[in-house]
């Protein structure tokens, strides 16, 4: 039996959108078993980290009037960003029109600043709103930034123990603050 050639756009069309759906679960990350493993404290840390007074030692990056960018302390690769209101809401509709657009230019910012130090192929860009929908954080909201190269994790040492994971963020964090 032979598909025509209809049937066959349909699907290489769905192959295709369930790659796109998976590609971010075919990322070899095996630091992430801590965040998965990890004892989730109470409270919000996107609320808590901005309030402390020590960025680089929570890995933010760079503030805004109303938003700020730090680093994913456990990354599905170098570079792993989020963008986040100071604000405390679980979904973009509740972000006013002066926090969404200083939201999405620092977003740019930040795609700046990554491909000036890290040169990336690509990226994954977006916002899990929900606890369905994959958030780890649900009720704080956020946008991911998570550059990409052809055959990605090559740019990361492959380990598990947490020293070497911490020691690599913060040599990212510093070669990335350099280009804010
Ligand atoms: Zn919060």
């Amino acid at each position: 039996m032979t598909f025509s050639g209809a049937s066959t756009t349909i699907v290489r069309t769905l192959i295709w959108e369930w790659r796109e759906e998976r590609v971010m679960e075919h990322i070899w990350a095996p630091w992430r078993v801590g965040y998965v493993r990890v004892e989730k404290p109470a409270g919000c840390i996107l609320c808590d980290k901005p309030r402390e007074k020590d960025d680089a030692g929570n890995y933010i990056l760079y503030r805004g009037q109303k938003n700020f960018i730090i680093m994913n302390a456990y990354p599905y690769n170098p570079g792993h960003l989020m963008v986040c209101p100071y604000r405390h809401v679980p979904s973009p509709e509740e972000l006013d029109t002066e926090e969404l657009l200083e939201h999405f230019s620092i977003v740019n910012r930040a795609l700046e600043a990554l491909r000036e130090t890290f040169e990336p192929a690509g990226f994954n860009l977006g916002m899990n709103v929900g606890k369905v929908a994959g958030a780890g954080i649900d009720d704080h909201v956020h946008t991911h930034i998570v550059p990409r190269w052809q055959g990605d994790t090559n740019f990361m040492p492959v380990v598990s123990g947490t020293k070497v994971i911490s020691e690599a963020l913060a040599d990212t964090y510093r070669q990335l603050k350099d280009n804010f």
